[in-house]
């Protein structure tokens, strides 16, 4: 119900958690994170509250990185469980998904893609993303948005309702974000980026915001900054604003 990304020189697991809590008062039933670190994906997430994932991770460290994405989750598609928690992995460990919404072809795509012999590891509608961008990026060109274009090949197959964003482990500056009847805004700071399905996500960091239209493509990239496109690959320019409400 809640989703939050971060591309810059903090601390990205402490700038995810902050997010997490500002958007606890959306309600969910599980809570994830994930981590890019020299070229390593690392996950935790648990069934429960956020303050829960926060215990796992005291036990369990992730590694200091610049890139990360939290998510909080209310169950559409299978049980509020552990394993059903997102971030959700690609079979390769290459490509982790976080996603609010819900993915009406699921089903069709995942006898697809079971057919080719990957085995999934949860029963949400959103795991379908992480093999697909895992099975897609491959095919593309190397270079800049690279991450951005799988991202709308595989979000021009996707029916129904979704915010997405997306790392990939070979990306070690990028992350990746998809709407479609969801919200989703980018928040612009000073030499760093965030992501967020509100802008609780960021507040605590920066009021500049950019809104996301309508079947758009975001890319937040260290150097870059941001670049949102249609699902075409279109240019498109964001609407500015500066949030004016207390935090
Ligand atoms: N449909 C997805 C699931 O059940 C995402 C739910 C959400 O919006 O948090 O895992």
């Amino acid at each position: 119900c809640g989703i939050v990304g971060y591309v810059g020189p903090q601390n990205a697991l402490d700038v995810v958690l902050e997010g997490l809590r500002r958007l606890e008062y959306r309600g969910y039933d599980s809570a994830g994170v994930a981590v890019l670190a020299d070229g390593e994906l690392s996950t935790a997430k648990k069934a429960g509250k956020v303050a829960n994932l926060e215990k796992e991770l005291a036990e369990r460290a992730l590694p200091a990185a610049t890139i990360g994405l939290g998510h909080t989750r209310w169950a559409t598609h299978g049980g509020p469980t552990d394993r059903n928690a997102h971030p959700h992995t690609s079979a390769d460990g290459r490509v982790v998904v976080v996603h609010n919404g819900i993915i009406e072809n699921f089903a069709a795509l995942r006898a697809e893609i079971e057919a080719t012999g990957v085995e999934f590891s949860s029963e949400t509608d959103t795991e379908v993303v992480a093999h697909l961008m895992a099975a897609v990026y491959p095919t593309l060109p190397a270079g800049p948005g690279r991450l951005a274009e799988a991202m709308r090949v595989v979000s021009r197959r996707l029916e129904g309702a979704f915010t997405l964003v997306v790392s990939h482990a070979d990306e070690p500056d990028t992350l990746v974000a998809s709407r479609r009847n969801s919200p989703l805004v980018a928040g612009v700071g000073d030499g760093e980026y965030f992501l967020g399905s509100d802008v609780a996500a960021f507040i605590g960091h920066t009021r500049d915001a950019l809104e996301l239209g309508q079947d758009q493509v975001v890319e937040i990239h260290r150097e870059r900054g941001v670049t949102v496109t249609d699902f075409a690959g279109n240019h498109v320019e964001p609407v500015p604003y500066r949030v004016d409400w207390e935090a």
